[in-house]
């Protein structure tokens, strides 16, 4: 029996979710790789993009191709409506209060970098502690520390678990009267772990802290409400929720936002420009926004939400546990392998070592086999470190996938596990 088949999920209300139906919507699935269907496991770096976020490249530059905001004529209308409205889209894909408060960036490591320039450089000195967890991205983490460097604030580290759990124990001890920026992300790209981001927002506002959680890896996979997690700064980027590349999201409180500085000046994010009397800032969110953005890519981005709540983030979650459940199953039985992060909960990510093959040769020769895996250090090195391994193998699911992709991919990694070892 084919594993493509119709199923339904757990929730009855939802339509049953028709994997087969949906990959049709992505053009890139249909493609062979080395002569074979490409199974592309690599989603945690980038998912691929449905028809529809394609067209709007043809749709924007064939038809109402202008610059925002300050145009009369009615492309610029026409190309404002459209951009704003996919700010309004991200809003309620998050469930911010207002649309003032999200700013588009180039992505989530923009997003990161824009709030340690504005936000930190102001508020953070000398004497001050910021918490970073174990399994953060290099982006929640590299900021910080060329901030650090310059304003002497202390970085200290929130530790894991041996399965990939943040310790929480240790986490509530670091926090102090001197703590003033916890940084966490939402879900591990490395391992998978879900963290208890509201649990930890609560706990950091107890003790005066601001927190800032890394979305990339959450917004693909699960609802957002950065109301319920009560987050002072979400971020998250376009790519990885089946939009372009280039475009990121800022979620930031308004209270917090209003008063920080711009990090970038130019056009757009002005009101009055004078010689004699200095410059006014633009009203929120234009003030973070300088210079011509990616005006296509915010819409694709809007489209690439639509699509997602289209299928349902539910579902989309709700199938993405049975492909881990049924890729944990399946890589357990193979000889000498080992998954680095098993906490309790987990998005679709299996990260694993193998006795006796590096993780670069299998990611090549699996590639010759039409598997796209990503194999490194997943830009999380002091958590690989921390596990004493250099690199991992890393699977990683979305909304399209199948049971015969892991299927594939499982005796493919077998037929390469025995030709290195
Ligand atoms: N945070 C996490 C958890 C990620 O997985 C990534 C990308 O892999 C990023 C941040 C950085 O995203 P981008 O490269 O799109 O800015």
């Amino acid at each position: 029996m084919s594993h493509t088949a119709v199923v339904t999920p757990q929730s009855a209300h939802q339509a049953p979710y028709n994997v087969a139906k949906l990959r049709e919507d992505f053009p890139i699935l249909k493609r062979e790789v080395h002569g074979k269907p490409l199974v592309y496991l690599d989603n945690a770096a980038t998912s691929q993009t449905p028809i529809e976020v394609i067209n709007v490249f043809a749709d924007y530059y064939g038809r109402y191709n202008a610059n925002i905001h300050r145009g009369l004529h009615t492309l610029a209308d026409e190309a404002t409506e459209a951009f704003e409205g996919a700010r309004e889209k991200v809003r309620a894909f998050i469930n911010a209060p207002s649309s003032r408060e999200v700013i588009f960036t180039r992505g989530a490591t923009e997003a990161f970098n824009l709030v340690a320039n504005s936000w930190g450089r102001t508020h953070l000195s000398a004497g001050d502690e910021v918490l970073i967890s174990m399994l953060e991205h290099h982006a929640n983490i590299v900021p910080w520390q060329l901030l650090a460097q310059q304003l002497g604030f202390t970085i200290k580290v929130i530790p894991v678990h041996a399965d990939g759990a943040l310790d929480m124990n240790a986490y509530r001890a670091l926090l102090t009267e001197r703590t003033r920026l916890v940084c966490v992300n939402h879900v591990s790209n490395a391992f998978g772990t879900i963290n208890p981001v509201k649990e930890m927002a609560s706990l950091a506002h107890q003790a005066g802290a601001l927190i800032i959680v890394d979305g990339a890896q959450a917004a693909p996979h699960q609802r957002v409400d950065v109301q319920d997690i009560d987050a002072d700064f979400y971020v998250f980027s376009g790519h990885k929720v089946y939009g372009p590349t280039g475009v990121g999201v800022l979620y930031g409180k308004q209270s917090l936002l209003e008063v920080m500085p711009p990090w970038q000046g130019g056009g757009e994010m002005i009101d009055t420009v004078s010689f004699e009397h200095g410059t006014t800032f633009a009203a929120l969110p234009h003030k973070f926004e300088a210079g011509t953005p990616a005006i296509a890519e915010v819409i694709a981005l809007g489209k690439a939400l639509d699509w997602t709540e289209n299928v349902g983030l539910d579902a989309i979650g709700e199938w993405e546990q049975q492909l881990l459940t049924y890729s944990t199953q399946q890589l357990q039985t193979i000889d000498g392998l080992r998954i680095l992060g098993t906490a309790e909960h987990k998005a679709a990510v299996v990260s694993f070592v193998v006795e006796g093959a590096h993780a670069q040769d299998i990611g090549l020769l699996i590639d010759q086999l039409g598997v796209a895996v990503r194999t490194g250090h997943h830009c999380a090195q002091p958590l690989l470190h921390h596990f004493g391994v250099e690199a991992t193998c890393r699977a990683s699911f979305a909304a399209y996938n199948t049971r015969d992709e892991i299927d594939i991919f499982v005796t493919s990694l077998r037929r390469v596990i025995d030709m290195v070892r």
